[in-house]
């Protein structure tokens, strides 16, 4: 059977979808098409071609936040690594290192997670749902959590760290488009954890002092109720994804 238009469009979402999510996927599927089997082929191309990448980013700039390092700095989920979203440059490597030393050095065992970062390649290539992390210079970091034994080292309160958020007061109105998202329904599967506000707090403290750091974006009834004061801490806007479940952090 020949590429008939609709096997074309098919192959082009697919390319589209893999591209938006891990930007090398799409490249690794359209090599795969030249081969008998598919998927195998795709996955050992995308495999291949990763880690590559971890070796090629860095003559471009780029430098990834691997998921087999240990320490105070660590990737929350497997899943950043897997889809190549752990890349920065490396000055941002050093500032996240730095922070999370100073808040371990006070709390030893505390590990901070880090989230989406961006991808290895290209400025303005945007790591979606960020509409801001296309230039290697922002990352996002989870909060500590706390049951009833105390902090728990290396856990977030949602499985991929983003989206369990904490309730607070808030000016904003509902307006739409928006990218504000409530996820009411998802609320009540997340685990029982709290946020834990000394760490919390420590890190975002120790961010907001370094020089490198020009901006972090946390909820005002977070930053209010952390009792945290800079003039980096701003308020992303009511049409911006929220963020009171994660800090969000721009290198100058
Ligand atoms: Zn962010």
């Amino acid at each position: 059977m020949g590429l008939s238009l609709l096997r074309i469009a098919l192959h082009a979402g697919i390319f589209a979808l893999l591209t938006v999510l891990t930007q090398i996927g799409g490249m690794a599927w359209v090599l795969a098409l030249f081969m008998r089997r598919r998927i195998v082929g795709f996955l050992t191309l995308y495999i291949l071609l990763s880690v590559a990448t971890l070796f090629v980013a860095p003559l471009f700039g780029r430098v990834a936040v691997t998921c087999w390092r240990d320490g105070p700095l660590q990737v929350q989920s497997w899943a950043y690594c897997a889809m190549n979203r752990t890349y920065m440059v490396p000055e941002l490597v050093e500032v996240l290192d730095d922070a999370a030393g100073d808040v371990a050095q006070a709390r030893p065992g505390t590990v901070t997670l880090l989230l989406d970062a961006g991808f290895p390649f290209g400025d303005g290539f945007p790591l979606l749902p960020h509409l801001s992390h296309s230039d290697g210079r922002r990352a996002d970091l989870a909060f500590f959590y706390q049951d009833e034994t105390g902090y728990l080292p290396g856990r977030a309160r949602s499985p991929i760290g983003y989206f369990a958020f904490e309730q607070g007061p808030t000016a904003c109105p509902k307006v739409w488009p928006t990218m504000r998202w409530e996820m009411g329904w998802l609320q009540p599967a997340f685990p029982d954890v709290t946020l834990e506000p000394e760490r919390t707090r420590s890190l975002v403290s120790a961010l907001a002092s370094d020089g490198r750091v020009s901006r972090l974006f946390l909820e005002p009834h977070l930053v209010q109720s952390l009792g945290l004061s800079s003039e980096k801490i701003r308020f992303q806007g009511c049409r911006a994804a929220r963020h009171d479940d994660h800090i969000h952090v721009d290198l100058r």
